[in-house]
């Protein structure tokens, strides 16, 4: 891989003296700079293994399924090369593993599937490789490996530093291996780390919160994505509060603590450039910007999104299945839709109103002008008068409107389906 190296990564500049909505547009601005916007695209791979699965968790992935990662990792790249019709002209800038928990693959796992990409795709104009891991999963000489593979940012899965909570969600480590991991990636080269932590868990407080923060910001990762626990259909986690065994926290208490975060995180430097993730100077998340700015990606694994910009499709949902297929010389595509004109508006909007400078109301939305956006959204702009801000062509939630980013978005579609909307969790194409 060619241009990995920390100087393509976007400049870091100063923000001292500029507002939160400022720094994000700047940030957003220095990021664009940084890489040509008109035509650049992500690489997406799902791994979809765990060694165990968490209480909570609707990603698609499966324990217990070590007897087929060989084949899986054939199977992957099979797929990858297969893809060589859709590539045309884009230009691939980021690469994200994630999963389940793509740490558990081997690096000659990782060497097999970025040999795929580089032949098919190329490799040379990515700035940002992504890997996920799991503290306590990924020993120190493994994350090396991986750093030495080109992996440049790593995106660890703390979720809590409360041993209690850890267990509740079912997580297999303890809090002294969310420090020993995220050190022992350190000391093999990261410089680019990003921290997921959970709020809104069942039993834990503010103060609780607050200490988990504050030891976040102690070890310094230079990204962090905090996430309100949701109830997804289908999990463990969904049985026992239906069963009443378990009691979700009240919606003040997680609004305290999504407010907290958002009070709290810019004083130690993390600026939040979208409703649930904060980074350091020149460190937000060019992988998922992608998604919220509604541009093109590829997606291969199992459960796996793609989207050209105007059509999605999506694979098989299930391992086996996926396997398979691609080994019977079928495609894994599960199925595929078209967006029309108007969905695609939808959807810039509910994921472009997530960040923090907002949507453009000519270039994203597609208005003449913001005269004609105004005429239009006269009614919704007064009633939302406390939670939109329209500032040039730029339209933008104000702090209290995040707490609202759905209802608000949904308020301002127009007609015709209405995209799947997930307030304060991870990205659309991670949500497998
Ligand atoms: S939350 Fe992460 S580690 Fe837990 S089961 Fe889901 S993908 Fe695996």
């Amino acid at each position: 891989m060619g241009d990995q190296d920390s100087s393509n990564l976007p400049v870091g500049i100063d923000y001292q003296s500029r507002s939160d909505a400022a720094r994000a547009a700047v940030e957003e601005k220095n990021s664009r700079a940084n890489s040509p916007v008109a035509s650049t695209a992500g690489i997406y791979i799902h791994v979809p293994f765990c060694r165990a699965k968490c209480l909570y968790c609707d990603f698609y992935s499966l324990a217990e399924r070590d007897d087929v990662v060989d084949r899986f990792v054939n199977c992957i790249t099979e797929e990858i090369h297969g893809a060589a019709g859709q590539v045309r002209d884009r230009r691939f800038d980021t690469l994200y593993i994630g999963g389940g928990t793509p740490s558990l693959l081997t690096p000659g796992h990782l060497e097999s599937i970025m040999n795929a990409l580089q032949k098919v795709l190329g490799l040379n104009r990515i700035v940002e490789f992504t890997l996920e891991a799991n503290p306590g999963e990924a020993p120190e000489e493994k994350l090396r490996a991986f750093r030495d593979l080109g992996v440049n940012r790593l995106s660890l899965g703390f979720q809590s530093f409360d041993a209690g909570l850890l267990k509740f969600l079912g997580r297999l480590h303890d809090p002294r291996d969310c420090s020993r991991t995220f050190e022992a990636a350190r000391r093999a080269g990261f410089d680019n780390i990003s921290v997921d932590i959970l709020f809104n868990v069942p039993g834990q407080t503010l103060q609780c919160w607050q200490s988990d923060l504050a030891a976040l910001v102690e070890l310094g990762p230079e990204h962090i994505s905090a996430y309100s626990l949701t109830v997804e259909r289908g999990t463990p986690l969904d049985d026992m509060v239906a069963a009443g065994q378990v009691c979700m926290p009240a919606e003040e208490v997680d609004t305290a603590l999504y407010a907290w975060t958002r009070q709290y995180l810019p004083g130690w430097g993390y600026h939040a450039y979208e409703i649930s993730n904060y980074a350091r100077n020149g460190r937000a998340c060019r992988h998922n910007l992608h998604y919220w700015r509604g541009e093109p990606y590829l997606g291969f694994g199992p459960a796996a999104h793609g989207f050209d910009g105007t059509r999605r499709w999506w694979n098989v949902r299930d391992l086996d299945k996926y396997l398979k297929l691609i080994e019977g010389g079928d495609s894994p595509v599960a199925g595929g839709e078209e967006l029309n004109i108007i969905q695609l508006r939808n959807e810039k909007l509910a994921l472009g109103l997530r960040l923090s400078r907002g949507i453009s109301v000519t270039v994203d939305l597609g208005y003449e002008s913001v005269a004609d956006f105004i005429s239009k959204y006269e009614g919704q702009l007064e009633s939302w008068a406390d939670h939109l801000v329209l500032v040039g062509e730029q339209l933008s939630l104000t702090e209290q409107g995040t707490l609202l980013a759905d209802t608000i978005a949904a308020d301002l579609f127009l007609e015709g389906r209405k995209p799947a909307l997930h307030r304060k969790r991870r990205p659309p194409a991670a949500l497998l």
